[in-house]
């Protein structure tokens, strides 16, 4: 982490001091030196350190099983400790789009699986009295045009009815009692969605993880796995070490160690930033449920107050593939300022980024390759689904039916090609943050 002084850049929309690092880890408390010495040999080794890998890594050491989770950073350093800590059931695509691909049966319990991750995750949460502020706030996910409202509200229809999924339309006139912004053209408030600060839930979960017997060590890359005749031979920085069972948790950050996983999840960055502290009549105003918001651009933008309501969190995916914050902030910034005019003048006091994974059938996949365990592919919406995953694959591992998920016998598909690093990504991005601009744009104009 870097903190900047303002003069480094001639914008007047940067903080003194703003800090180029999660604003969620501002109030991470101190991690512990974790680097200590490899066993020789262990029951179960875990690849990454976020939601998937210590979920699983609760099941396993609770369980009796010798336990090593290995990060190639901190615990903590992947997207687990820098997102927007907004939570929904996370499956992207509808159940008529389910049924159409995998079957009627399939699609349900897919999509009510989805709903279990969101209850689950309020569960695990107070039965391991982690403090995080989990709150249920329910969210108003906004249409940015008039044509979007028709559909979601279409949408929240169907899901009642058919899904028992609560949701209902809010109108444009009525829109100020949701969010304070004209922009948008009314939207969907989903009343069970949540929020939490998703640094002091993965904190939580590391300490559960260390005081269960598992041994969780920072700076430690995994650079080889080879498949043995009674486990698993892993290779790692800091030397080798035996394994009866090998999971991976790496999600954005998969890459070569794992060849067949690495062409099936799609990198793509996320981006924050962070307000000063605010007036709390604006924020107020903006948030006046203190709902989390999200809206139908192709190109998403998720919002909220800060658990403490001083700040605005405002989050998007600008660029495909941008890694340096002192550009995504301003972007970000701009769009954030066309949503909320009022927050013209207030500058950022943290921007930041992380690499979410995107699957090509918008589905999160668990499962199991060559003999090593893999859940991944949250497609940006993994608070729920990784932490829930992550328990899942950790059941797995111990042989339990309780590990079975609707999403077992899904395929993982790929493309030809395609080698993990996704080359037709800037185009794409930059074409739908235009259509997203020009429909916009178009709506405001025939108002
Ligand atoms: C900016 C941003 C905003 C987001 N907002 C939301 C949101 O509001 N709601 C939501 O539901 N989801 C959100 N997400 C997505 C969510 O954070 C992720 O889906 C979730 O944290 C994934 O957890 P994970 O444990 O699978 O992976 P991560 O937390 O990313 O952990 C993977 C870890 O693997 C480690 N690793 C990789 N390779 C190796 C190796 N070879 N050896 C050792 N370690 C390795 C990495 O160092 C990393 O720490 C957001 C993501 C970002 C980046």
């Amino acid at each position: 982490m870097t903190v900047h002084s303002k003069n480094e850049r001639k914008s007047s929309i940067w903080a003194d001091n703003w800090k180029d690092s999660s604003y969620w880890l501002d109030g991470y408390p101190e991690v512990q030196d974790f680097s200590r010495q490899l066993p020789k040999a262990i029951d179960v080794v875990i690849v990454g350190s976020g939601y998937t890998g210590l979920n699983a890594a609760i099941e396993t050491a609770r369980a009796g099983r010798s336990t090593l989770v290995l990060d190639a950073q901190m615990p903590g350093w992947g997207c687990s400790t820098r997102n927007g800590g907004q939570i929904s059931t996370s499956i992207k695509p509808s159940r008529q789009k389910l049924s159409a691909k995998f079957g009627n049966k399939t699609a349900i319990d897919i999509r009510r699986e989805g709903e279990a991750a969101l209850d689950w995750i309020e569960e695990r949460i107070s039965g391991e009295g982690i403090e995080c502020d989990f709150r249920r706030v329910g969210r108003f996910h906004a249409a940015h045009n008039a044509q979007s409202y028709e559909l979601l509200t279409r949408d929240a229809e169907y899901l009642t009815r058919e899904e028992g999924i609560e949701a209902y339309p809010v109108p444009r006139h009525d829109q100020r009692s949701e969010l304070g912004s004209d922009v948008y053209h009314g939207g969907l408030v989903f009343p069970k969605h949540a929020a939490l600060d998703p640094a002091r839930y993965h904190h939580g979960l590391l300490k559960r993880a260390v005081d269960a017997g598992a041994n969780v060590i920072g700076h430690c890359a995994v650079t080889g796995l080879t498949k043995t005749s009674i486990g698993h031979d892993v290779t790692t920085t800091k030397g080798h070490i035996k394994a009866r069972d090998v999971i991976v948790a790496t999600n954005g950050y998969t890459e070569n160690l794992t060849p067949w996983l690495h062409r099936r999840v799609i990198p793509i960055g996320s981006y924050v930033i962070a307000t000063e502290p605010l007036e709390p009549d604006l924020v107020n105003r903006l948030f006046p449920k203190d709902r989390i918001a999200s809206d139908t651009c192709k190109v998403i933008y998720y919002y909220r107050a800060s658990p403490d309501r001083r700040r605005i969190l405002f989050g998007g995916r600008v660029s495909a593939g941008e890694t340096d914050p002192s550009v995504s902030g301003p972007r970000l910034h701009n769009d954030m300022c066309r949503i909320f005019p009022e927050l013209r003048g207030v500058r950022i006091s943290h921007s930041w980024m992380g690499t979410v994974a995107y699957t090509f059938d918008e589905l999160a996949h668990i499962g199991e390759q060559d003999g090593i365990h893999y859940a991944m592919g949250y497609c940006g919406s993994g608070v729920s689904m990784a932490s829930y995953l992550g328990m899942r694959v950790g059941q797995k591992v111990l042989g339990l039916k309780e590990g079975k998920t609707a999403f077992d016998d899904l395929p993982f598909p790929t493309r030809p090609l395609y080698n993990g690093k996704p080359w037709f990504l800037p185009p794409i991005v930059a074409w739908y943050r235009w259509r997203d601009r020009v429909q916009y744009e178009r709506a405001r104009s025939t108002n």
